[in-house]
């Protein structure tokens, strides 16, 4: 079985990269070792945020933003994208003071996409929100899309382009020779000029395959999701500084997350809910919105993806080894970045070179003689 591009990985990150990529032209395949969408890509809370990104993901999460509002127009189908806003409420004058700087500093750089509110704006952004809530940012245009809606369109996008999807394929062994890469699976063998690791949680095994060491985090951001209730909130709603990420169903349930760490297994291929620490996201919603005490939870979960020290992702061409492309590391926020990474990426696979200024997000950050130093 022979491509031009082999992608290791099923998340959207894999199926945004291939699509790009095939729909220029390249012959891809595309292993997933258990089904498309098994780990943070299925269980990730799908909020669409530009708000408070890191300023050096800020172009990506900018044009993302402008993909997000076509989404139609990118896989033909619009995803379950709502843009219901997205708002972080400071608790304390600390954060509202640190808020206030960021959007002055974003104005100095040109960009005007996060909005201060005062407290009445809050208010009726978000009626029911704790009195002790002194305002906070607020962009518009962010909101909300459906996690599986959303797989399952890239992963037909990327099907009708003419990329090989091949589940249940756990890669095993990389080689390179002259002529490319040679992929040992467990669904036999494959060939291909260039590999791109998109392996989530487990890129930094798949870099030591390859020959490149990296070494990354593991995170395990726990979800709730709630029974439905008859208060109703608009926007997906965070707190400056806390970990928090709420927002409502469009059945009435409550979708909290936000960052709470689960417990990663010894082996670190599974991860569980922690309790303890459950509860203390919990107690942070209902800070927020008050009206979320006695409503009951009924279902938890975690999901496991790659961390960096600093949060941003890796993104680029391997330094040691040939025909290697890196995208992983998202930690906690690539899902809004699906559409703008997967363009980038093909662009590296078809091009060689991306436009986009990649230096804040170069795999260097993470080799293991980096860390190790
Ligand atoms: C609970 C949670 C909430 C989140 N909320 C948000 C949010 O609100 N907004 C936001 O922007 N982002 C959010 N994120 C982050 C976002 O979901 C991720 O950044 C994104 O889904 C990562 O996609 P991925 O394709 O890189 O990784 P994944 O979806 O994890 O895909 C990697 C795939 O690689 C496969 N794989 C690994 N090794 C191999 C191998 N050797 N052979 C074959 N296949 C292999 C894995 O099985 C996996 O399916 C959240 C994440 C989590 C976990």
């Amino acid at each position: 079985m022979s491509a031009d591009v082999l992608i290791i990985g099923g998340g959207l990150h894999g199926l945004s990269a291939a699509l790009q990529a095939a729909r220029r032209g390249a012959a891809v395949q595309l292993v997933e070792r258990h089904f498309l969408g098994r780990h943070a890509s299925g269980a990730t809370a799908a909020g669409v945020r530009t708000l408070g990104r890191d300023g050096a993901e800020l172009p990506l999460s900018l044009e993302a933003a402008r993909d997000w509002h076509d989404m139609e127009g990118l896989v033909g189908d619009d995803c379950g994208f709502v843009a219901c806003g997205q708002l972080q409420v400071a608790e304390d004058e600390l954060s509202l003071t640190k808020i206030e700087m960021r959007i002055k500093r974003l104005q100095a750089m040109g960009h005007f996409h996060e909005q201060m509110v005062g407290p009445d704006e809050i208010r009726s952004l978000l009626p029911g929100i704790s009195a002790h809530c002194l305002g906070g940012a607020w962009v518009s245009s962010d909101g909300s899309a459906d996690p599986h809606r959303t797989i399952r369109a890239f992963r037909d996008a990327a099907i009708r382009a003419g990329v090989d999807i091949i589940e249940e394929c756990l890669v095993t062994a990389l080689t390179r020779s002259a002529t490319g890469w040679r992929a040992e699976t467990s669904r036999g063998v494959f060939e291909a000029e260039i590999v791109v690791n998109a392996a989530g949680a487990w890129a930094d095994h798949v870099s030591h395959l390859a020959g490149d060491p990296l070494q990354h985090e593991i995170r395990t951001s726990m979800m709730v999701v709630t029974e439905r209730s008859a208060s109703r909130i608009k926007p997906v709603v965070g707190s400056f500084g806390k970990k928090l990420s709420l927002k409502q169903t469009s059945q009435g349930t409550f979708l909290i997350g936000g960052g709470s760490q689960g417990k990663l297994a010894a082996d670190r291929q599974s991860a569980t809910v922690d309790v303890v620490a459950l509860a203390a996201s919990m107690q942070a919603a209902v800070r927020v919105f008050p009206e979320l005490e006695g409503v009951r939870i009924v279902r938890t979960w975690v999901g496991m993806e790659a961390m960096t020290s600093d949060h941003r992702p890796v993104i680029g061409f391997s330094q040691q080894v040939e025909g290697l492309i890196h995208v992983f590391g998202f930690s906690g926020h690539g899902f809004q970045l699906v559409p703008s990474v997967g363009r980038v990426v093909a662009d590296l696979i078809c091009q060689g070179h991306t436009n986009h200024d990649l230096d804040a997000f170069c795999v260097s950050r993470v080799s293991i003689e980096r860390v190790a130093a």
